[in-house]
Parts: structure tokens; C-alpha cells; sequence
């Protein structure tokens, strides 16, 4: 079997652009998955890091002990404002926020007060010290349901749920921070984020995305997996999405720190799978059966999305690594098999 990416050897096989110079980076949200997988990549090609995270949704067993660690909480400015004071970073990178479709829908306040409050906390922070290049986790959910598809960054936006519109409120806000105070703000509008490294991996509590539960249904903690939904207007019925590997996703960001990068970049491989193509792929990759049990539709989930990723790679230099859904599964399941219960285990 295929082993997932050492870090190492995917930096060394995809080197950050030569006129990336080594820097301090604040990484907000460090200990959750995407936040804590780009640490890991930024140490590793040499940058330093500070980790700010408050442990609410993170783990401990995912810090680097490379990076300093500040516990904090973005919705408390004076920790945020302290950290920043601290850290002096030459760069942010905030992936800090609740990120859960279902969970926004039922709880929007929950979601406008840690995702768009917190952020406005955060760059008052970097205001105060002189902080300008922020480079921001976005989503493809601030599109909501688009009028084509592969998707480019010029769609209208018009998110379908709560989590999508804190997103698009933070990147509004951060773009008038460009106009007016010179912050020169990245929006990475993740499609969907899954795979593996060798250390690191997905673990949310409740876990509601796809392919960890599809894994966890394959090692048998789950009965089986829901499939929201089976009368979309795709061809087998059910959502289309464009998974794409974390270690590409966090290789946008180190090239997103290069002086005069600002803007929308999606992030996707440009090729759609619909659930059921993915928990076939996943019975191919695990030998395992996998059952599955219809359910309704999830409230929020948009039938199909897919990115045009073509600006990141234009402006950028972005090629994605492990584009192959075997691939990143294989990489996601050799993960799961190390920690079945995930970090806690
Ligand atoms: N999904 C599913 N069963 C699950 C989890 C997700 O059918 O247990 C579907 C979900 O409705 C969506 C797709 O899988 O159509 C991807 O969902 P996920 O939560 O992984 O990511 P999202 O696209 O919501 O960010």
C-alpha cells in the first residue's frame, strides 16, 4: 500500500518558489486539521511559525512542537491583541472558525459571532502591530449554489447557509482592510479538504464529512454511512464535490505569502465525485464493504460543486500533487488505521 506524504519529502518534491523568503507566520486555528497540516509544512520548508489556537474543536496531539503555542480565543480581542504583540509575525494565517454546514444552519449566531466577530478581533490585532499580509480560509460555500460549474472566482456570490456567509462577511471585511489600511489580504476558497500526512489527519467531534465517516463505516466504529440525499439533479442523485488533498491545500498557502499575491484563489482539482463514487473508490481502496442507508437531504448542501482552479495556477504556480481520489484516500485511510478513535486514542 501506498504510504501517506512524509511532509518532508512533499516540500522537498513541491519547493515553495524560490522568491518566497523565510518568515514568521501566526497560524490562528493551528491545532485543527487544515491549520495544523500547513504548520507542519511551513516548519518543515524552513519558515517559523506561532500557533494560536483555543483547543475548543483542535487537538494538543496536533500542535508541532517546532512552533510556540499561545492558547487564546479570537472572540477575546485582548487575546488575540496580545498574541499578535507577542508573536510579531510577518504574516497571519487564519484558519480559526467553526466550519460545519448543518451545525451554521441550525445555529447562524454561533457562526457570525466566531467567524466574522472573531475575525474583525484578529485584524484589529494586526493593525496594532503593523501586520499587513493575511492569507484567509475561505470556502467555496460563500458561492452557494453557482450558475455553472467548474467554478471561477467572478460567480456571483450568493451562500446557501450561515457557515458559507460568515466567509464571505470576513473576506468583505478584509477586502475594505485592503482598500482602506493597505492589509493585503488571500482568500482560499477550499472545495473539500481531505487526505492525510504521515503524522496528521481529520478529526472532528461530531465528525460530518464525508470521507472520514465513510472510513470510520469502514473500520466499523459507524454502522454505516447516511447518504443525504439520492433525487439531486446529478447523474447517480446524489452531491457532486471536488475533494482535494490537505497537502495541496496547505502548498497553496505557503505560496499565497509571496509580496504582491492578494485576492480569491478556489482551490479544487477541477474534477467532481458524487458520494457514491466516493464510497466506491473508498471499498476499492479499504477491500472493506461499507454499508451505506439513505437519508434525507442535508439542509444547506448545494448539488455540485466543482472549481476552476485555473487562477491559482496561473498566479500562483499551484499544481496539486495528489489530485487522484485513490490517492487521497489512500492517505486519509492509512491515517484512520493509525488512529481509529482519532487523536484522543
Ligand atoms: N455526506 C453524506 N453523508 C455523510 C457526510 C456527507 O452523504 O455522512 C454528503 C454531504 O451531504 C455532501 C457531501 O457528502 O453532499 C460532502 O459533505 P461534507 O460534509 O464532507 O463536505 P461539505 O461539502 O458539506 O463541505
Amino acid at each position: 500500500m501506498q504510504q501517506a506524504p512524509s511532509v518532508k519529502w512533499a516540500c522537498r518534491r513541491a519547493a515553495p518558489a524560490p522568491r518566497i523568503q523565510l518568515v514568521k507566520i501566526l497560524v490562528t486555528g493551528g491545532a485543527g486539521y487544515i491549520g495544523s497540516i500547513t504548520s507542519e509544512l511551513l516548519l518543515d520548508a524552513g519558515h517559523e511559525a506561532v500557533i494560536f489556537d483555543n483547543l475548543e474543536r483542535g487537538h494538543v496531539e496536533a500542535l508541532d512542537p517546532r512552533a510556540p503555542f499561545i492558547r487564546g480565543d479570537l472572540r477575546r480581542p485582548e487575546q488575540i491583541a496580545e498574541a499578535m504583540a507577542r508573536a510579531k509575525p510577518d504574516a497571519v494565517m487564519h484558519f480559526a472558525a467553526y466550519a460545519l454546514v448543518g451545525e451554521s444552519m441550525q445555529d447562524p449566531q454561533l457562526y457570525f459571532r466566531n467567524n466574522v466577530a472573531g475575525g474583525i478581533n484578529l485584524l484589529d490585532a494586526m493593525r496594532a502591530e503593523n501586520v499587513r499580509k493575511i492569507i484567509f480560509s475561505s470556502t467555496c460555500a460563500t458561492y452557494g449554489i453557482p450558475d455553472r460549474v467548474p467554478m471561477t472566482e467572478d460567480l456571483p456570490m450568493r451562500p446557501a447557509n450561515p457557515y458559507g456567509e460568515s466567509k464571505l462577511m470576513l473576506e468583505t471585511i478584509l477586502d475594505w482592510a485592503r482598500r482602506r489600511h493597505d492589509i493585503e489580504p488571500v482568500f482560499l476558497r477550499y472545495f473539500n479538504a481531505c487526505g492525510a500526512t504521515e503524522k496528521l489527519g481529520e478529526d472532528h467531534d461530531p465528525e460530518t464529512h464525508l470521507i472520514p465517516n465513510v472510513l470510520k463505516a469502514a473500520l466499523g466504529i459507524k454502522d454505516n454511512v447516511p447518504v443525504f440525499g439520492d433525487d439531486y439533479d446529478t447523474p447517480d442523485g446524489t452531491c457532486i464535490r471536488d475533494y482535494i488533498h490537505i497537502v495541496d491545500l496547505a502548498q497553496a498557502h505557503i505560496l499565497a505569502l509571496r509580496d504582491g499575491v492578494s485576492g480569491a484563489f478556489n482551490l479544487g482539482n477541477g474534477e467532481g465525485f458524487s458520494v457514491k463514487q466516493v464510497i466506491e473508490v473508498a471499498r476499492e481502496v479499504t477491500g472493506r464493504p461499507i454499508p451505506v442507508q439513505m437519508a434525507p437531504r442535508r439542509p444547506g448542501d448545494p448539488p455540485r460543486l466543482v472549481a476552476s482552479a485555473r487562477k491559482a495556477a496561473d498566479r500562483l504556480g499551484w499544481k496539486p500533487k495528489y489530485p487522484d481520489l485513490h490517492t487521497i484516500l489512500r492517505h486519509a485511510w492509512a491515517w484512520h488505521q493509525k488512529h481509529p478513535s482519532g487523536y484522543a486514542a
